[in-house]
């Protein structure tokens, strides 16, 4: 007989990390299982590590301009290896701190590869031993990888995903990023910052295309001033690595220098075969099927995060852990709404929106208003020098309520989450006092705006 759990968590990234505390916090016995580092995907190559080099290019990027605002310095240049160091540190400190909440009543942590070997029975293996668990319910929590194109294979060199784009050991002077995409977008106003000559080679009309077209519009025109060339409606169809730099092909016969390829096309729901097949579950395309309770078409087999293929975020993969939890520990919650859960990049500028967008709107055929408030109006953005963005609210004029906020603009990622109490919101906008002078003015506007309600210039 192997150690016996209520439940088994396979996956400490976000979710699966969530998930088990969430369980054990409700009384039950868990075990978590992770192959590589707490947090995964998330705090070891995602999330954390590029937003630790965004906020170093971002950095530069206003030392630059510092002068405007009246501060001399006498230059701003990356120092690669302590950006690199700091990257390093982070990530080992938010380990560490999660590491130490792992150290929960009725949780245990394992480290190992879990193979699910009969429904409730898994086998993890760390360094040549086995140790052999069983549990009544089991979460998967497995996670995503990046998605190859078949004719540009990773190299892990000159071909490389986001993971080795984290850690390059020099800048390089040139990037063909492919896919124009919230993480290569992200990479292009990073490396674009830190001097590399970067271009975006996108094969739809236009980057960011889960977003309004005035927010790629937006982006677009900020890519320029920065210098990040952007190829719309433009296909890869090879990269000549004979010479240094490589030569990227187009589908137009042009081609493109670059020491680097970034391939960000997208991520796919990493997915074990053996798990699959032993417990018979049912996928929807390369993701595992759920249902709203997060549940596979197994009872007492949950999934979440991205190995369900839902959101691809982080905050995405908690919210479903915290419904999973709840259902693995006799509790009976759905997921809410999707469109409510932020969507946010980090590029210059940042890019967050919540519910329902413009053009979602109008497709389906409903009468909205839609009020906006510029960044170049607001005094706080003006004083900070930083005026580039708009704030979007949309209006469904029959329920006449608030049903979705768009922002491009600094900081834009940190009002997503208050906007999402905005949307279905039937209370005055007056009734919330807006301080002043703070960035949060520019949604105000915007909101006045969609409810009939701006003041007018006399
Ligand atoms: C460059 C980049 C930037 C990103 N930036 C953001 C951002 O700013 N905001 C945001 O919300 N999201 C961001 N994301 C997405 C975010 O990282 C993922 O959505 C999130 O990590 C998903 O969490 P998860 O728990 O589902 O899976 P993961 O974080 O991928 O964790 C899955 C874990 O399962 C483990 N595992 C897999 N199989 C087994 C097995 N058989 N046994 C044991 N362990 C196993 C893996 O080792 C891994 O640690 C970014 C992603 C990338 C790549």
């Amino acid at each position: 007989m192997g150690e016996r759990f209520d439940i088994v968590v396979i996956g400490a990234g976000p979710g699966g990390f969530r998930a088990a505390r969430r369980c054990a916090q409700r009384g039950a016995s868990v075990a978590v299982i992770e192959k590589e580092f707490v947090g995964g995907t998330c705090l070891n190559w995602g999330c954390i590590p590029s937003k630790t080099l965004l906020a170093s290019a971002h950095l530069l990027l206003q030392a630059r301009q510092v002068s405007e605002m009246g501060v001399d310095i006498a230059s701003a240049t990356p120092n690669w290896a302590k950006i690199q160091q700091r990257r390093e540190t982070i990530v080992g400190l938010l380990r560490k701190g999660m590491m130490g909440s792992a150290k929960a009543p009725r949780l245990t942590y394992i480290e190992g590869t879990a193979v699910v070997t009969a429904p409730g029975k898994i086998t993890v293996q760390t360094n040549g031993q086995q140790r052999q668990l069983e549990a009544d319910k089991l979460i998967l929590a497995t996670g995503s990888q990046p998605i190859q194109i078949p004719s540009i294979p990773f190299d892990g060199k000159t071909v490389i995903s986001s993971k080795e784009a984290l850690e390059l050991p020099t800048i390089p002077r040139s990037m063909v990023v492919v896919g124009g995409g919230v993480i290569g977008c992200e990479m292009a106003c990073a490396y674009a910052a830190f001097g590399t000559k970067v271009t975006v080679v996108e094969a739809l009309e236009r980057i960011i295309p889960m977003e309004d077209a005035w927010v790629s519009r937006l982006l677009e025109r900020e890519f320029k001033n920065m210098g990040i060339e952007v190829m719309t409606g433009q296909k890869v169809t090879g990269v000549d690595k004979s010479s240094a730099p490589a030569k990227v092909n187009l589908a137009s016969g042009q081609s493109l220098d670059a020491e680097k390829v970034l391939v960000s096309v997208g991520r796919r729901a990493s997915v074990d075969k053996q798990i699959v097949e032993t417990l018979k579950l049912e996928m929807n395309g390369p993701a595992i099927k759920v249902n709203a309770k997060l549940e596979t078409n197994v009872p007492g087999v949950y999934a979440l995060g991205d190995v369900v293929g839902t959101t691809y975020l982080a905050h995405g993969a908690t919210a479903e852990a915290e419904v999973a939890a709840a259902n693995a520990t006799g509790g009976n919650e759905e997921m809410l709404d999707y469109a409510l859960v932020p969507r946010v990049i980090f590029t210059f500028p940042e890019i967050a929106s919540v519910g329902a967008s413009e053009e979602k709107c109008q497709a389906e055929g409903r009468d909205i208003s839609v009020g906006k408030g510029f960044y170049k109006a607001n005094g706080r953005s003006v004083a900070h020098n930083e005026t580039f963005g708009q704030m979007h609210a949309v209006r469904d004029k029959a329920m006449n309520e608030i049903v979705g906020i768009t922002m491009v603009g600094a900081m834009a990622t940190e009002f997503v989450a208050f906007a999402r109490t905005l949307i279905g919101t039937v209370e005055p906008i007056r009734n919330i006092t807006f301080p002043h002078p703070t960035v949060s003015e520019t949604l105000e506007d915007a909101l006045h705006e969609a409810l009939g309600e701006l003041l007018l210039e006399q």
